[in-house]
Protein backbone atom coordinates (compact mmCIF):
# COMPACT_ATOMS: atom_id res chain seq x y z
CA UNK A 1 0.00 0.00 0.00
CA UNK A 2 1.08 3.49 -1.08
CA UNK A 3 0.23 6.47 1.46
CA UNK A 4 1.06 10.00 0.32
CA UNK A 5 0.99 12.68 2.72
CA UNK A 6 0.31 16.76 1.42
CA UNK A 7 1.53 18.67 4.07
CA UNK A 8 2.96 21.43 5.52
CA UNK A 9 5.20 19.86 8.24
CA UNK A 10 6.42 16.93 6.76
CA UNK A 11 9.07 16.48 9.77
CA UNK A 12 6.29 16.42 11.98
CA UNK A 13 6.15 12.36 10.56
CA UNK A 14 9.21 11.59 11.56
CA UNK A 15 9.14 10.03 14.58
CA UNK A 16 5.63 8.50 14.82
CA UNK A 17 6.24 6.90 11.32
CA UNK A 18 9.65 5.77 11.97
CA UNK A 19 8.73 2.78 14.83
CA UNK A 20 6.80 -0.05 15.80
CA UNK A 21 4.31 -1.50 13.27
CA UNK A 22 4.73 1.18 10.93
CA UNK A 23 8.10 0.90 11.15
CA UNK A 24 8.24 -2.42 10.34
CA UNK A 25 5.44 -2.07 7.62
CA UNK A 26 7.39 0.09 5.91
CA UNK A 27 10.89 -2.62 6.22
CA UNK A 28 8.91 -6.00 4.80
CA UNK A 29 7.50 -4.15 1.84
CA UNK A 30 4.27 -3.78 2.47
CA UNK A 31 3.78 0.17 2.97
CA UNK A 32 5.47 3.17 1.19
CA UNK A 33 4.97 6.67 2.63
CA UNK A 34 5.69 9.68 0.18
CA UNK A 35 5.46 12.99 2.04
CA UNK A 36 4.41 15.59 0.01
CA UNK A 37 5.60 19.78 1.05
CA UNK A 38 2.73 21.46 0.02
CA UNK A 39 4.91 24.75 0.18
CA UNK A 40 6.59 23.35 -2.68
CA UNK A 41 3.26 23.98 -4.43
CA UNK A 42 3.54 27.31 -3.64
CA UNK A 43 2.93 30.48 -5.18
CA UNK A 44 5.16 33.32 -6.56
CA UNK A 45 8.22 33.62 -4.59
CA UNK A 46 7.34 33.30 -1.27
CA UNK A 47 5.64 30.03 -2.13
CA UNK A 48 2.13 31.72 -0.70
CA UNK A 49 -0.28 28.72 0.02
CA UNK A 50 -2.88 30.79 1.72
CA UNK A 51 -4.78 34.08 1.97
CA UNK A 52 -7.58 35.85 3.55
CA UNK A 53 -10.99 35.01 3.56
CA UNK A 54 -13.25 36.36 1.10
CA UNK A 55 -15.99 38.14 3.28
CA UNK A 56 -13.94 38.78 5.87
CA UNK A 57 -13.12 37.35 9.05
CA UNK A 58 -10.32 35.83 11.19
CA UNK A 59 -7.10 33.45 9.86
CA UNK A 60 -5.75 31.90 6.52
CA UNK A 61 -7.50 29.68 4.29
CA UNK A 62 -5.62 27.26 2.23
CA UNK A 63 -5.90 28.38 -1.29
CA UNK A 64 -7.01 25.89 -4.21
CA UNK A 65 -4.50 25.97 -6.43
CA UNK A 66 -1.31 24.83 -4.09
CA UNK A 67 -3.51 22.02 -2.48
CA UNK A 68 -4.60 20.79 -5.94
CA UNK A 69 -1.27 20.89 -7.98
CA UNK A 70 -0.24 18.64 -4.94
CA UNK A 71 -2.51 16.16 -5.53
CA UNK A 72 -2.29 15.89 -8.71
CA UNK A 73 1.69 15.30 -8.55
CA UNK A 74 1.30 12.83 -6.00
CA UNK A 75 -1.15 10.88 -8.01
CA UNK A 76 1.01 11.53 -11.62
CA UNK A 77 4.15 10.17 -9.07
CA UNK A 78 2.65 7.06 -7.43
CA UNK A 79 -0.02 6.11 -9.15
CA UNK A 80 -3.83 6.97 -9.22
CA UNK A 81 -5.61 6.53 -5.60
CA UNK A 82 -8.02 7.40 -3.37
CA UNK A 83 -7.48 11.53 -2.14
CA UNK A 84 -8.92 11.62 1.13
CA UNK A 85 -9.41 15.29 3.35
CA UNK A 86 -9.36 15.52 6.76
CA UNK A 87 -11.12 17.94 8.16
CA UNK A 88 -13.52 18.01 11.13
CA UNK A 89 -16.73 18.21 9.07
CA UNK A 90 -15.83 15.14 7.13
CA UNK A 91 -17.25 11.79 7.96
CA UNK A 92 -16.47 9.89 11.15
CA UNK A 93 -13.34 7.81 11.56
CA UNK A 94 -14.00 3.84 12.52
CA UNK A 95 -12.46 0.64 12.22
CA UNK A 96 -14.56 0.03 8.62
CA UNK A 97 -13.43 2.77 7.00
CA UNK A 98 -9.84 1.93 7.92
CA UNK A 99 -10.25 -1.38 6.72
CA UNK A 100 -11.42 -0.36 3.46
CA UNK A 101 -8.25 2.04 3.16
CA UNK A 102 -6.44 -0.71 4.00
CA UNK A 103 -7.18 -2.33 1.14
CA UNK A 104 -6.69 0.46 -1.46
CA UNK A 105 -3.18 0.38 -3.68
CA UNK A 106 -2.60 4.43 -2.73
CA UNK A 107 -4.47 6.71 -0.65
CA UNK A 108 -3.34 10.50 -0.76
CA UNK A 109 -4.26 12.42 2.58
CA UNK A 110 -4.29 16.14 2.47
CA UNK A 111 -3.59 17.81 5.91
CA UNK A 112 -5.01 21.13 6.00
CA UNK A 113 -3.92 24.29 8.51
CA UNK A 114 -5.10 27.79 9.68
CA UNK A 115 -8.65 27.85 9.12
CA UNK A 116 -8.50 25.14 6.53
CA UNK A 117 -9.65 24.49 2.79
CA UNK A 118 -10.96 26.86 0.49
CA UNK A 119 -14.17 24.95 -0.24
CA UNK A 120 -13.66 24.22 -4.03
CA UNK A 121 -11.23 22.31 -2.87
CA UNK A 122 -13.95 19.67 -2.12
CA UNK A 123 -14.33 18.88 -5.07
CA UNK A 124 -11.09 17.31 -5.81
CA UNK A 125 -11.37 15.02 -3.44
CA UNK A 126 -13.11 11.31 -2.75
CA UNK A 127 -13.77 11.35 0.86
CA UNK A 128 -13.47 13.62 3.81
CA UNK A 129 -12.88 12.37 7.29
CA UNK A 130 -13.03 13.41 10.43
CA UNK A 131 -11.27 11.85 13.62
CA UNK A 132 -13.71 13.33 15.97
CA UNK A 133 -15.42 16.19 16.92
CA UNK A 134 -12.99 18.35 18.01
CA UNK A 135 -10.44 20.94 16.50
CA UNK A 136 -7.02 19.85 15.93
CA UNK A 137 -4.67 22.38 14.57
CA UNK A 138 -3.67 20.80 11.26
CA UNK A 139 -4.68 17.60 9.58
CA UNK A 140 -1.44 16.00 10.27
CA UNK A 141 -2.18 14.50 13.86
CA UNK A 142 -5.18 12.74 11.89
CA UNK A 143 -3.19 11.34 8.92
CA UNK A 144 -1.30 9.76 11.56
CA UNK A 145 -4.36 8.31 13.11
CA UNK A 146 -5.97 7.18 9.81
CA UNK A 147 -2.51 5.58 8.33
CA UNK A 148 -2.04 3.80 11.68
CA UNK A 149 -5.13 2.14 11.50
CA UNK A 150 -5.33 1.39 8.20
CA UNK A 151 -2.07 -0.35 7.72
CA UNK A 152 -1.98 -2.78 11.37
CA UNK A 153 -5.31 -4.20 9.02
CA UNK A 154 -2.71 -5.30 6.51
CA UNK A 155 -2.38 -8.82 5.78
CA UNK A 156 1.14 -9.16 7.38
CA UNK A 157 1.92 -6.56 9.49
CA UNK A 158 0.64 -7.79 12.64
CA UNK A 159 2.18 -10.92 13.79
CA UNK A 160 -0.80 -13.03 14.26
CA UNK A 161 -2.88 -12.16 11.22
CA UNK A 162 -6.24 -13.57 13.78
CA UNK A 163 -5.52 -10.35 16.31
CA UNK A 164 -6.59 -7.57 14.12
CA UNK A 165 -10.16 -9.52 13.27
CA UNK A 166 -10.64 -10.25 17.58
CA UNK A 167 -10.19 -6.69 18.42
CA UNK A 168 -12.44 -3.95 19.31
CA UNK A 169 -14.79 -2.73 16.47
CA UNK A 170 -13.59 -5.43 13.96
CA UNK A 171 -17.60 -6.28 13.79
CA UNK A 172 -18.67 -2.82 13.99
CA UNK A 173 -19.97 -2.29 17.35
CA UNK A 174 -18.27 -5.34 19.53
CA UNK A 175 -15.28 -4.08 22.38
CA UNK A 176 -12.81 -6.75 23.08
CA UNK A 177 -12.53 -9.13 26.48
CA UNK A 178 -10.61 -7.96 29.05
CA UNK A 179 -6.68 -9.29 28.89
CA UNK A 180 -4.57 -10.67 32.11
CA UNK A 181 -1.17 -11.48 32.05
CA UNK A 182 1.58 -12.48 35.40
CA UNK A 183 1.23 -12.06 38.29
CA UNK A 184 -1.68 -14.43 38.92
CA UNK A 185 -2.38 -12.12 42.18
CA UNK A 186 -1.56 -8.49 41.77
CA UNK A 187 -2.47 -6.12 45.00
CA UNK A 188 -5.15 -8.42 46.02
CA UNK A 189 -6.99 -8.92 42.40
CA UNK A 190 -6.76 -12.10 40.80
CA UNK A 191 -6.88 -13.43 37.37
CA UNK A 192 -10.01 -15.31 36.97
CA UNK A 193 -9.93 -19.16 37.67
CA UNK A 194 -11.20 -19.48 33.98
CA UNK A 195 -8.24 -18.41 32.12
CA UNK A 196 -5.56 -20.39 34.48
CA UNK A 197 -7.79 -23.38 33.61
CA UNK A 198 -6.25 -24.56 30.48
CA UNK A 199 -9.62 -25.40 29.30
CA UNK A 200 -10.10 -23.74 26.04
CA UNK A 201 -13.89 -24.24 25.38
CA UNK A 202 -14.36 -22.32 28.59
CA UNK A 203 -11.70 -19.98 28.14
CA UNK A 204 -13.54 -18.87 24.81
CA UNK A 205 -16.96 -18.79 26.49
CA UNK A 206 -15.92 -16.62 29.17
CA UNK A 207 -14.09 -14.28 26.43
CA UNK A 208 -16.99 -14.34 24.50
CA UNK A 209 -19.44 -13.05 27.40
CA UNK A 210 -17.06 -9.98 28.78
CA UNK A 211 -17.12 -9.11 25.15
CA UNK A 212 -19.65 -6.38 25.31
CA UNK A 213 -21.69 -3.87 22.90
CA UNK A 214 -20.60 -0.38 22.26
CA UNK A 215 -23.17 2.40 23.62
CA UNK A 216 -24.23 4.24 20.71
CA UNK A 217 -23.56 7.90 20.87
N1 LIG B 1 -12.05 26.11 10.69
C1 LIG B 1 -12.18 24.69 10.69
C2 LIG B 1 -13.51 24.29 11.31
O1 LIG B 1 -13.99 24.99 12.19
O2 LIG B 1 -14.06 23.23 10.90
C3 LIG B 1 -11.06 24.03 11.50
C4 LIG B 1 -9.75 24.09 10.81
S1 LIG B 1 -8.48 23.26 11.72
C5 LIG B 1 -7.88 24.55 12.78
C6 LIG B 1 -7.19 23.08 10.58
C7 LIG B 1 -7.10 21.73 9.91
O3 LIG B 1 -6.86 20.73 10.89
C8 LIG B 1 -8.30 21.26 9.14
O4 LIG B 1 -8.36 21.83 7.86
C9 LIG B 1 -8.10 19.77 9.11
O5 LIG B 1 -7.22 19.37 8.07
C10 LIG B 1 -7.42 19.50 10.44
N2 LIG B 1 -8.35 19.01 11.48
C11 LIG B 1 -8.66 19.63 12.63
N3 LIG B 1 -9.50 18.91 13.37
C12 LIG B 1 -9.72 17.77 12.68
C13 LIG B 1 -10.52 16.61 12.93
N4 LIG B 1 -11.27 16.50 14.03
N5 LIG B 1 -10.51 15.63 12.01
C14 LIG B 1 -9.78 15.73 10.89
N6 LIG B 1 -9.02 16.82 10.60
C15 LIG B 1 -8.99 17.81 11.47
Amino acid sequence: MKVSIITLFPDMFQGPFDMSMLKKAQDKGLLEINLVDLREFGLGPRKQVDDTPYGGGDGMVLRPEPVVDAVEHAKKTYGDGEVVLLCPTGDRFKQSVALELSQKQHIVLVCGHYEGFDERIREFVDRQISIGDYVLTGGELPAMVVVDAAVRLIPGVLGGERSALDESFSDGETLEHPHYTRPEEFRGMKVPDVLLSGHHGEIAKWREDKSSNKPKD
